[in-house]
């Protein structure tokens, strides 16, 4: 593992509204700006969802995403990671929506690999989904990010990489507390990491008033962490936070406390084997 942690930042999800917390970023140029304020307070990966600018609704046109990461790029080396996610595409051109992200080039996507109950809907990552995503992922050099929320998820990623169709070092986010995935425990991350294989790069994320949990667990035990307002609003019990960047800098400032040094853009991009 690398001794120098990455931070991720997950600034806007699909699930907060600014009823929850208005620091909720919708437009292209909020959720870049939040990413490039987060970088300025540690973060070296940008997790990007987009927003219907109007409305705040989740959304997937590839132009909001185009923007995103223009944006980001002109303003910082940050690594931006899109989601492929599109919990709401429906239908029989849905894995082709999905994929649209991948041809923008961006440095991650994210890669879901197993079905399951997702909230209030149903994840739908059926077997032609996984393998046509890191296909894709390959041919156009973006490496995935492979979000795993339970068991089961690893052992598919190890059956692709078995098939060769996931570079080295593999890239996992391990995703904890979502509802209906594995809980965020210390036992049970301790339990998720074991089933990782051997020379891979990892991260964690924990929900709610989980993420601090989950965020020390991931420093002290050498892995990468990920926090923001796509998986927790509160700073600290009762207060939300007022900014992703406030998420990062406290998370930060613990990292080192901790005595792991903070990664910047160029050395994320070396341990993850982004060219
Ligand atoms: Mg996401």
């Amino acid at each position: 593992m690398n001794d120098k942690i990455i931070i991720t930042v997950a600034v806007t999800g699909s699930f907060p509204t600014k009823e929850m917390n208005p620091a909720v970023p919708y437009t292209p140029a909020e959720i870049a700006d939040a990413a490039v304020e987060s970088y300025k307070a540690g973060a070296s990966i940008a997790h990007i969802h987009v927003r219907d600018p109007e409305t705040g609704k989740p959304d997937f046109k590839v132009d909001l995403f185009k923007e995103v990461l223009d944006r980001i790029r002109e303003k910082c080396d940050m690594v931006v990671n899109l989601t492929t996610s599109g919990l709401r595409l429906t239908g029989p051109d849905a894995i082709v929506k999905r994929l649209q992200p991948v041809y923008l080039r961006p440095d991650i996507c994210s890669l879901d690999l197993g079905s399951m109950n997702f909230h209030d809907r149903v994840f739908n990552n059926p077997p032609e989904w996984s393998v046509a995503a890191a296909k894709c992922m390959q041919e156009n050099s973006v490496k995935p990010e492979i979000e795993v929320f339970e068991p089961g998820h690893i052992r598919q990623a190890i059956d692709l990489i078995q098939k060769g169709l996931l570079d080295d070092p593999p890239y996992f986010q391990l995703c904890m507390g979502v509802k209906w995935g594995i809980e965020a425990s210390p036992e049970s991350l301790l339990f998720m990491r074991r089933l990782l294989p051997e020379k891979v790069r990892w991260s964690v994320m924990g929900t709610g008033k989980d993420q601090l949990t989950m965020v020390a667990m991931g420093i002290l035990m050498g892995g990468n962490v990920r926090v923001g307002f796509e998986d927790n609003i509160y700073l600290s019990r009762g207060v939300l936070a007022k900014s992703n960047a406030q998420m990062v800098e406290k998370t930060a400032d613990l990292a080192e406390r901790l005595g792991r040094g903070v990664a910047n853009p160029q050395e994320a991009r070396s341990f993850l084997g982004i060219g």
